[in-house]
């Protein structure tokens, strides 16, 4: 077991210096991935991830996970399907022909989590994505994750997420709600990524009000990479409510057409554009979140009270 899983850290480290990532895991791999075995009752979860982060050399003031919370987060995949088709898409070329999984097997892993990490462990509801489950199933899964003490939070494309089903999410429990917005998406009447800030004030004001902290994810690829100043200002302009901006970087994985990453779009890169938009240098490494193969790597790129007060 030891041996496969130098092997497969071997492989991905590879794969990330010319960065792309692996295709395939293989069976071994898929188990190494799981989650840590437990080791004892969920209120012991954040000490064993103190101690893994010492042993791989990444435990320091700054690290969040074991301190504030047993991991980053964990998401949960609720469906594969998506009324998008993004040019970025880390989804697999099957994943339209999946069927969703049963509320049954979704609640097992929601108490799963629970076991693993145990309380205010921020949980993803994700997909594809997660609005296409029938209204009162997603309204069931957010209810399950908050009763078992943990933080749901929704992904979406924000196509489906009306203010209606936002303020019933927020009232079943839901906390966070992170709006993925970008030209690689294709959608259509918009023609740069200056266009949709429009979109994204819709969104923000579907939102506004309700007890939910709103984030907006980007992805960085060559068809946005010199607007992100852009969006990075209006992002400024609306942080009243946007709490979080995400940028992240396009990956060669998945069913996605655009491939691999050109050369000129790196973490530094971006950190660049992202400070000429904030119009000061905003710290990239106040906080981490959980660990990485290699330190930075993990690519934290923001600073929300940075953002806040720029
Ligand atoms: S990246 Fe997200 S929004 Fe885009 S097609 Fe894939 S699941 Fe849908």
């Amino acid at each position: 077991m030891e041996q496969a899983k130098v092997k497969f850290e071997e492989r991905l480290d590879e794969a990330l210096t010319h960065r792309e990532l692996p295709r395939h895991m293989t069976t071994d791999e898929i188990r190494i991935a799981g989650p840590a075995a437990l080791g004892g009752v969920p209120a012991s979860a954040l000490v064993r991830s103190r101690h893994r982060l010492a042993t791989v050399g990444q435990w320091n003031e700054r690290q969040l996970m074991g301190r504030r919370w047993p991991i980053g987060c964990v998401a949960l995949e609720i469906t594969q399907r998506c009324n998008l088709d993004c040019a970025a898409c880390y989804l697999s070329e099957n994943s339209e022909a999946v069927h969703d999984l049963p509320l049954t097997e979704i609640f097992r892993r929601i108490d799963m989590i629970y076991e693993h990490y145990g309380p205010d462990t921020d949980v993803q509801v994700t997909g594809g994505d997660p609005t296409l489950r029938q209204r009162g199933e997603l309204m069931e899964i957010v209810r399950r994750i908050r009763a078992r003490g943990m933080r749901p939070t929704l992904f979406t494309n924000g196509i489906r997420a009306t203010r209606d089903l936002l303020q019933a999410l927020a009232e079943a429990g839901l906390v966070d709600v992170a709006f993925h917005v970008d030209m690689t998406q294709g959608r259509r009447g918009f023609a740069s990524e200056a266009a949709l800030n429009s979109l994204r004030q819709d969104y923000i004001e579907r939102a506004r009000g309700l007890r939910l902290s709103v984030f907006f994810n980007t992805t960085v690829f060559s068809g946005n990479f010199n607007e992100v100043p852009e969006i990075v200002r209006f992002f400024v302009r609306n942080a009243d409510i946007v709490s979080m901006a995400s940028f992240q970087l396009q990956a060669g994985t998945g069913r996605g057409v655009l491939g691999s990453r050109p050369l000129h779009i790196t973490i530094d890169s971006v950190k660049q554009q992202i400070n000429l938009g904030a119009g000061a240098p905003l710290c990239f490494d106040t906080i981490q979140i959980g660990h990485s193969l290699q330190p930075l790597r993990n690519g934290i790129g923001y600073e929300q009270q940075s953002l806040r007060h720029a």
